[in-house]
């Protein structure tokens, strides 16, 4: 395999992670494709994605899939297979005993458990490891996850629909558009791939957002099901919270969330 196909397969295995972004619970999206060569092409044989609610990683899936044709493949991996013994072996080990020729991988697990002991793994057993590839891109569509497990706090997206010339509407005007029918397909994707939205008390007196994501695809995939906004106030909220029924904890942010509702 040469290295710009290397690339392009690794830029197909992140956007195959994405398909589970916000449904994993504590654990990252991951995807995995392994990949041989048949009749001289490069040939997806098996993919995963990590599983809603976060098992079975992606690594396994995938090589279910393969089945003998993982024997001498190569896998692309998002981040870096898991080295430690959960409720299922570690992922390394299962590539290993696949027969994996080469491993790929995006980005390198933070987690104390395996922060690089996954990759050495591998090349203990002689299998070809390379990491780093499309680092960047692997690095974004992670960074809920990487910034939880590295700064122990929340990885915050901030969204403003404002003007070329940093307005958000024309006094008098009441709600004018200021996006098209792209920004907010946009938004609702990321409504989609969000655990939580905070907004200010004054667009939910205004505006009484839903908050959900209404995508038709969505809708399709089954991503809308585990859309649902968390009502939460910031520290100057004036107004009874009980006005508004602030609900629905997600189990990721449950503890942030519960720490803003005892300052209210
Ligand atoms: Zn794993």
């Amino acid at each position: 395999m040469n290295k710009e196909l290397d690339k392009r397969l690794m830029a197909a295995t992140i956007r195959y992670a994405r398909r589970h972004i916000a449904l994993t619970g504590t654990n990252p999206s991951v995807g995995t494709l392994i990949v041989r060569f048949i009749n001289g092409c490069p040939t997806i044989v098996g993919h995963g994605v990590t599983a809603r609610g976060g098992r079975p990683h992606a690594e396994p899936v995938a090589l279910v899939q393969a089945g003998d044709l993982a024997r001498g493949a190569t896998a692309y991996v998002t981040l870096e297979p898991c080295a430690h013994h959960g409720a299922t072996p570690p992922c390394a080990q299962t590539l290993i005993d696949a027969g994996i020729k080469r491993v790929m991988t995006g980005w390198v697990d933070p987690d104390s458990r395996v922060d690089g002991r996954g990759l050495a793994m591998l090349r203990e057993a002689g299998i070809e490891v390379e990491a780093g590839i499309l680092g960047k891109k692997a690095r974004a569509d992670l960074g809920g996850y990487l910034n939880r497990k590295q700064k122990n706090r929340p990885y915050v997206t901030v969204k403003l629909a404002v003007s070329v010339d940093g307005h958000i509407g024309q006094e008098g005007m009441g709600q004018i558009a200021i996006t098209g029918p792209l920004a907010r397909s946009q938004v609702h994707m990321m409504r989609a791939t969000h655990d939580a939205i905070l907004i200010g008390s004054g667009t939910a007196t205004e505006d009484d957002p839903e908050l959900t994501c209404r995508l038709p695809t969505a809708l399709l995939t089954g991503l809308c099901w585990t859309v649902r906004p968390v009502w939460m106030f910031p520290a100057n909220w004036r107004r009874t919270p009980e006005q508004y029924r602030p609900q629905l904890l997600l189990a990721p942010m449950r503890h942030w969330i519960r720490s803003l509702n005892s300052r209210m």
